[in-house]
């Protein structure tokens, strides 16, 4: 039986307990969620009808900080996913050293099937129902998995109108006008860039001359293949809900983001020397960088032996199970673990919230200066451990995000 996201979370904390020593009262309690809200949110729809949804928030840890972490509406969205996304939120605030805990929210929905007016209405109506746990100093919520910049803005919208005056902090990634941050729509792509840059200089490969293969061309997946693109790389292969497009001479990205971001499907874009193929048979292409960047659960004990790349870089969250892992591991295959990869976006929400706080805004340049300086601080030391220790870039990462927030609840101490 193949592990709920949730369960992954936990046996990822075992693997780095385990190696840490950690004590195991420590353990048992990480691999919990501090609390976790469930609601229910009525929505009248544009026909009149009444149509019933579940929403969730999760606070995984705030030891070190107020939670922080999106928000994702999707059909497959329940509470064990978001249990595993708030914990996953905690590990990757604790490795880049920010100041913020672990949280997640979702709303078990298909956003496509809404019109404009009632995807606002179920906005408005799931954060009244967790204005209780949300707020800048106590939990910010972002953008997610079919979550936008005009989502946060109505939470935004709706908080401060129950509060009373404009309260900006309480979310990230909101539109620029008020008070979002330049930088923080292609912040994930940008983290993922540097990140898999300084990998390859550590390994001597050049860049420039290798084959790509994405999965996923949302804000993740769309914005690190312009990246790449752009870099002269050659991306082979990108893929989308509907399925994925394949030219091994390498795709024209440019054209093909302009017809993603008209909301149109790749299946439906004609270019005869394309081939259409579907999400597994672009996983098990022969490449030398793979990066999953759409959903948990896509490399797992059952395909991780058709992998055929050098580097996996995970866009997404939790794209790799750890029986893939061990499996990739032995193969040679390095992966740029998403608690490290993946973390550009929440540091650059992190330094919206500062902004937020201090009214003072900053230009592009420091934003993507400070991005760079704060994940590679943190590459650099996933990198030396792993090779001190001759484990993997995963177990690494793992190692010091789960010693700081164990240190920083010895530090407190357990209340009463
Ligand atoms: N949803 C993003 C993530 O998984 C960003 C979270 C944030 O900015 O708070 O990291």
């Amino acid at each position: 039986m193949a592990l709920t996201p949730f369960e992954i979370a936990k046996k990822q904390i075992d693997i780095a307990a385990e190696k840490i020593g950690l004590d195991l009262n420590l353990a048992k309690y990480l691999k919990r969620v501090e609390r976790a809200l469930i609601v229910t949110i009525p929505v009248r729809m544009d026909d009149g009808s009444i149509e019933i949804f579940e929403g969730y928030r999760v606070h995984h840890s705030t030891v070190r900080g107020p939670g922080k972490g999106g928000i994702r509406y999707s059909p497959e969205v329940n509470l064990d996913e978001v249990k595993a996304l708030a914990t996953w939120m905690t590990w990757k605030c604790s490795l880049l050293g920010l100041p913020l805990g672990g949280a997640k929210g979702g709303v078990c929905v298909d956003p496509r099937k809404l019109s404009k007016n009632e995807l606002e209405r179920l906005t408005r109506r799931y954060t009244s129902e967790i204005i209780n746990i949300i707020g800048p100093d106590i939990d910010i919520p972002a953008p997610d998995v079919n979550t936008n910049a005009q989502v946060m803005a109505w939470i935004m919208d709706t908080y401060s109108m129950n509060k009373g005056r404009s309260i900006p902090g309480v979310v990230t990634g909101k539109p620029i006008e008020i008070g979002g941050s330049v930088g923080r729509e292609p912040a994930t792509g940008m983290g993922l860039f540097f990140v898999l840059e300084a990998l390859c200089e550590k390994l001597s490969i050049d860049l420039k001359s290798q084959n790509i293969v994405i999965q996923g061309s949302g804000n993740v997946g769309g914005t690190i293949a312009g990246l790449l693109y752009n870099e002269g790389c050659k991306v082979m292969a990108i893929s989308d809900i509907s399925g994925a497009l394949y030219f091994s001479e390498g795709l024209e990205i440019n054209k093909l983001l302009e017809w993603t971001q008209q909301g149109k499907y790749l299946k439906d874009y004609k270019d005869k020397r394309y081939k259409l193929i579907t999400n597994e048979e672009l996983l098990a292409l022969e490449c030398d960088i793979l990066i999953p960047a759409a959903l948990e659960n896509q490399i797992t004990y059952k395909n991780a032996d058709n992998i055929k790349c050098k580097i996996i870089l995970e866009g997404a969250n939790g794209p790799v199970t750890p029986e893939a892992d061990r499996i990739l591991f032995e193969k040679g295959i390095r992966v740029l673990p998403d608690i490290l990869a993946n973390a550009g976006g929440v540091c650059v929400s992190y330094f919206e919230y500062v902004q937020d706080i201090r009214a003072y805004f900053w230009e592009l340049d420091r934003i993507n200066k400070e991005l760079k300086k704060i994940i590679l601080r943190a590459f650099e030391e996933v990198y030396m451990l792993s090779k001190e220790r001759k484990i993997s870039l995963r177990t690494a990462a793992y190692i010091i995000a789960v010693s700081r927030i164990a240190r920083a609840i010895e530090l407190r101490g357990i209340f009463p």
